[in-house]
Formats: C-alpha cells, sequence, structure tokens
C-alpha cells in the first residue's frame, strides 16, 4: 500500500483510517505512535506486522480524558485519577486491572492494561472524531530508535501502513513514563517523559523495576514485556560511558578514531576531532538531550561509523529516561568511570 502523507487539517481521514481497520501514524509530544482502532483485534495484529513487534510485547491504550478510563479499566484506584488531573494530557502510561472489552490482541493476553491520553492537539482530535480508543506502540520498526518526527516514521514504515499524520517534531522526545497501579507500593516499569521525582510527589513511595536499571539475567521477566528487548539500537555497537563530563570526554577521545560515532553533551561537540559527533543539548539541559537522544541514534545509520560511544547523564529528572534509552541502545555495554574520572 502506498503510505498517505497527512496533516492536522486531514483529521476526517484520519479518523476514517481508524474506523476502518487501517494502520495511523499518530504524533504525540513523547514520541510517533502506530495506531489502530483499539477495540479491533484484526486491527490491532497488523500492528504487531507492520513493526515486526514480538507477540508478547503489549501496546497502549491512548484515550481523549480520564473519563474513558473505567470503559476500559476495573478498580481504578483514585491515585489513577489524582494523576490523571495532574498529568494529563501528559506522558504517563497507567496500567490498570483491564475489562473484558478490550482484546487480548491488545494486551496479548494479560489481565492488566496499560492507558495513557496523549498531549498533542490532533491526535486527541482524532481520538475523538472516530470514537474509539486507539492501540499504539511507537512507530519505529521493532529493535530500531522510536520516530520523533514524520520523517523518522516514514523511514521505517513507508508502504506498510495506510498513512502518517505530521503534527512537526515530538516536543518531550521519549516514550512515556509507565507506572503499574495494581501493585502496592506502585512499581515503576519504564522511565520516560514524566520524572519519578513528579510521580512520588502524588503517590509517596514508589518501586524501581529491576529492568529500568540493569539488564535481566536470561530467564528473567521484567513487568513490562517490553523492557527485555534490545531497543533503540544503531547498527553500530554502542557503549555508553557514564560519570562527569570532563573525564567520559577524556575517556572516549583516548579511543576514538576516523570511524568512531560519538553521542555527546553540546559542551564537548569540539573534543572528539574526525569522529562523526551528535550532539543532544547542554549537560544541564535533559529536556532537551530527552529531545534529541532518538534523532542522535539514528543519524549513524548510513555513515561509515563502526564503534559508538555516548556520554550519559545522571538519574535525576529526566536523565533517568535518556539514561535508560542510551544503555538499552548499549545493550548495557557500560563503562563507569567513577566520580574521579580514570
Ligand atoms: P511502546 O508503545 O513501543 O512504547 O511500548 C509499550 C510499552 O508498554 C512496552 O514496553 C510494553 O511492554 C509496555 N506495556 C504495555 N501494556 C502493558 C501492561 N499491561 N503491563 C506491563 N507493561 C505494558
Ligand atoms: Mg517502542
Amino acid at each position: 500500500m502506498k503510505t498517505r502523507l497527512l496533516t492536522g487539517h486531514d483529521i476526517p481521514a484520519a479518523a476514517a483510517i481508524l474506523r476502518e481497520g487501517g494502520l495511523l501514524g499518530i504524533p504525540t509530544e513523547t514520541v510517533y505512535g502506530l495506531g489502530a482502532d483499539g477495540l479491533n483485534a484484526e486491527a490491532v495484529r497488523h500492528i504487531f506486522e507492520a513493526k515486526g513487534r514480538p507477540q508478547d510485547n503489549p501496546l497502549i491504550l491512548h484515550i481523549p480524558n480520564a473519563s474513558w478510563l473505567s470503559r476500559y479499566c476495573h478498580d481504578v484506584p483514585a491515585s489513577a485519577y489524582a494523576l490523571a488531573e495532574r498529568f494529563w494530557p501528559g506522558p504517563l502510561t497507567m496500567i490498570l486491572p483491564r475489562r473484558e472489552i478490550v482484546p487480548d490482541a491488545v494486551t496479548c493476553g494479560l489481565d492488566t492494561v496499560g492507558v495513557r491520553c496523549p498531549d498533542h492537539p490532533v491526535t486527541l482530535e482524532i481520538i475523538r472524531a472516530a470514537a474509539v480508543p486507539v492501540a499504539a506502540p511507537s512507530g519505529n520498526r521493532s529493535g530500531r530508535p522510536s520516530p520523533t518526527c514524520a520523517r523518522h516514521m516514514l523511514e521505517d514504515m513507508e508502504d506498510r501502513i495506510d498513512a502518517i499524520v505530521d503534527g512537526g517534531p515530538c516536543g518531550v522526545g521519549v516514550e512515556s513514563t509507565i507506572i503499574d497501579l495494581t501493585v502496592t507500593p506502585p512499581r515503576l516499569l519504564r522511565p520516560g517523559g514524566l520524572p519519578l521525582e513528579e510521580l512520588e510527589e502524588v503517590l509517596g513511595e514508589i518501586t524501581v523495576d529491576k529492568a529500568v536499571l540493569s539488564p535481566l539475567a536470561a530467564g528473567e521477566k521484567p513487568r513490562a514485556p517490553g523492557m527485555k528487548y534490545r531497543h533503540y539500537a544503531p547498527k553500530a555497537p554502542v557503549t555508553v560511558v557514564t560519570g562527569p563530563g570532563e573525564g567520559t570526554a577524556r575517556y572516549i577521545r583516548e579511543r576514538a578514531g576516523e570511524h568512531t560515532g560519538v553521542i555527546c553533551f553540546d559542551e564537548f561537540a569540539e573534543a572528539f576531532p574526525n569522529c562523526v559527533v551528535e550532539p543532544i543539548g547542554s549537560y544541564a539541559d535533559k529536556a532537551e538531550q530527552a529531545r534529541r537522544v532518538f534523532e542522535a541514534l539514528r543519524a549513524f545509520d548510513g555513515t561509515a561509523v563502526t564503534a559508538i560511544y555516548a556520554q550519559c547523564p545522571g538519574d535525576a529528572g529526566l536523565g533517568l529516561a535518556v539514561a535508560n534509552r542510551l544503555k538499552k541502545a548499549a545493550g548495557f555495554q557500560i563503562v563507569d568511570i567513577g566520580e574521579d574520572g580514570i
């Protein structure tokens, strides 16, 4: 099929694609999503085919506001409404007990479902016009970096889906934060566009799932099935270097050559002569790093780079999500040079 490019003026055409069981690229504030009618199991199965997504990796349902929660979830706790009130529309996905109406194709047979309200006016209008919840994972081919603009999504999905709605570049740039509200204390399954610290202000104590910070042992299962897959990976292998900026820059420079790709903070953009350098924002600006990290990971494909090093932010605020995406791209190949450097 020929993939059409639509704009925010084409809401009726976009909604019709969803209602007719088609596949639609949707802009959100986090990353572009690959959407289908979340109540149509056949359409949802096509998402897995188009992405090459493993069959055990469930999708998130996108809804226009918190009043739709009770249509698809039961035993919704007061904390879910408190979170929605404060953070929706926004980059927060809640895991809740699922109602029967949600097809197994969405949840991969789990008895829970992930739900979120995206903060993008065009996509909210499309969902309202289609009058169905939209099941959507990120709009990349499985294993590739998530798309943060319509062009990146077209690179991965051209001729595999009906249309992509171009809603401009994504303002947040990393996927939603996923919080499991079916357990006590609530559990962070994936760090994302909403910092953990802001969730703690509403929920109090939160457990961080092990898969967020470290690789899993063989056979170990994360609570968010998607966290077990190598993800976001450019074709060349990535090594993440953690520690202070000066020290990590020195470590990388000593090992870098002509065919080395470097993801670095803006302050160090000139520090790697002869390398292919992708700056992702200044050391202190984690929001900018989040917006640019996936584009940087994509940029090395199609170059002669054979190895990539990445400077890595600390875990506070949005740093937890940026660091997680870099470490997953690296398959958790991490060098920690320590506080004083090597
Ligand atoms: P993506 O939309 O590509 O960002 O992927 C969605 C993420 O949400 C994946 O990591 C899934 O494993 C996770 N997810 C979706 N539904 C559930 C659920 N019911 N329980 C736990 N994790 C979920
Ligand atoms: Mg994804």
